[in-house]
């Protein structure tokens, strides 16, 4: 019986992981500049955490989500996001003592039921950032200033950031009202969906992705003409922080977040080059949710990147450096050979060399190829002849040069060839 794996959930293989390690490791290298320590979080939780954190009216919360009974009954789901379990932790262990601004990333897979098709998928991957304690319009700026940094590294471009303020609970609520009232003539022209979103979280409205949808929505009332004065502040301080530290960006006065816990600086990330689903990253402001949890008021500001869209987006020859070669293939030839090349091996990848070989018993002819096949910068020919003359054949598959090299001199030959072995 072949069993396949489920509709939308993937294989990431070598030949691509070396990718994806790649960013890995550059998000850990950018992140510890701006002082963000890594958390890791689990992969499932009770239920109730997303359905109070993200919104019971969302698109996630609603449809999205991969939630069963365990086996003792709990409801348990499987993220669909990070900063959820960000918070649950950060109170659940008090991390707010002694007060302080606490910097976090994760990485790892998400969870959603949604449709599959390119860029989107139901295991997908994020990167994601929360700066938690502080409301200075100083963390946005930052937080966006190391996301640009991190776009910058991994060599894409063309991407453009996106930022709204999305209001408080002081001024969102009178513009809920007025946006609803506004909506209310064009529903029958809006997809069902903005229909129930019209009810239920008309903000979500203006983030329709519908065409007939999008030119209703750019008719309709905008937040900025309905934000507090406290919230035009903090945006202007927001956008003035920016210029100052020379930080392209556009306004999007229809930019809302599909998750319910975001106030004032909301930011989208979008790239021209990749289709439908556009947004590499979104993220911005969460001032209540630490509260809503029974945590102290703990101003936030976050962002989740997608793993896949953004690996998408790294230029063609990201990897031309990345997949990985032995340094030496060894060569042996015969039962007495194959003995000796395994102290020969050790002793290489003690040294920090990567040592690959053949374990077959291959032809001299065959077992040079696979050297060839495998890209190894360097073929250690050990035969019945070099044995009886304790000296080894160490072949440069570059160009081709050849030198004979006593056993207890093989690895400063291999390092006066190559090079000390890069520290990983
Ligand atoms: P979208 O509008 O594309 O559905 P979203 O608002 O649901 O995005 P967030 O919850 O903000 O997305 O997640 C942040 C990022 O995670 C997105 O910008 C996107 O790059 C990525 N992402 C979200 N859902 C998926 C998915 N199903 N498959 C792959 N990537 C995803
Ligand atoms: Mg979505």
């Amino acid at each position: 019986m072949k069993i396949q794996s489920i509709r939308g959930v993937r294989d990431i293989l070598p030949g691509e992981i070396e990718k994806w390690q790649w960013v890995e490791g550059i998000a850990r290298r950018v992140f510890a500049r701006y002082g963000f320590q890594e958390i890791r979080l689990p992969v499932f939780e009770k239920t109730a955490l997303f359905s109070r954190s993200i919104g019971e009216t969302t698109d996630i919360v609603e449809k999205e989500m991969y939630t069963f009974p365990d086996r003792g009954g709990e409801m348990i789901t499987l993220r669909p996001e990070g900063t959820a379990s960000v918070v649950r932790a950060y109170i659940e262990h008090k991390l707010y003592n002694p007060p302080s601004l606490i910097k976090l990333y994760y990485m790892g897979p998400m969870f959603r039921y949604e449709r599959p098709q390119a860029g989107r998928f139901r295991q997908f991957y994020q990167i994601g950032i929360e700066a938690m304690g502080s409301a200075s319009p100083m963390v946005d700026v930052e937080v966006m200033t190391l996301l640009l940094d991190f776009f910058r590294e991994l060599g894409i471009t063309g991407l453009k950031l996106e930022i709204n303020s999305l209001g408080c609970p002081e001024c969102r609520p009178q513009y809920r009202e007025a946006l609803k009232t506004a909506i209310r003539p064009h529903l029958e022209a809006l997809c069902t969906n903005c229909n129930q979103r019209y009810e239920r979280n008309p903000l979500r409205v203006l983030d329709c992705k519908v065409e007939r949808d999008r030119e209703i929505a750019a008719t309709l009332p905008k937040l900025c003409d309905h934000r507090c004065a406290a919230c035009e502040d903090n945006f202007a301080a927001v956008r003035s922080l920016l210029d100052i530290s020379e930080t392209a960006y556009s306004v999007n006065p229809l930019l809302v977040r599909g998750l319910d816990y975001y106030s004032r600086t909301t930011f989208e990330v979008v790239s021209g080059n990749l289709g439908a689903q556009n947004a590499v990253c979104g993220g911005g402001r969460y001032d209540s949710l630490v509260e809503d949890f029974d945590g102290p008021p703990t101003p936030c500001f976050g962002f989740a990147l997608g793993m896949e869209r953004l690996i998408s987006l790294l230029p063609d020859n990201a990897d031309a450096d990345l997949q990985p070669r032995p340094d030496v293939f060894i060569v042996a030839l015969g039962a007495q050979a194959d003995r000796a090349s395994i102290t020969f091996a050790a002793r290489l990848r003690a040294a920090g060399f990567a040592v690959e070989r053949d374990y077959d018993g291959g032809s001299m002819k065959s077992q040079m190829r696979k050297a060839n096949r495998a890209a190894s910068r360097l073929a250690l020919i050990v035969g019945d002849n070099e044995l009886a003359a304790k000296k080894y054949t160490l072949k440069n598959m570059g160009n081709g040069e050849q030198q004979e090299v006593a056993e207890e001199d093989l690895t400063t030959a291999v390092t006066s060839a190559l090079g000390s072995p890069a520290a990983d």
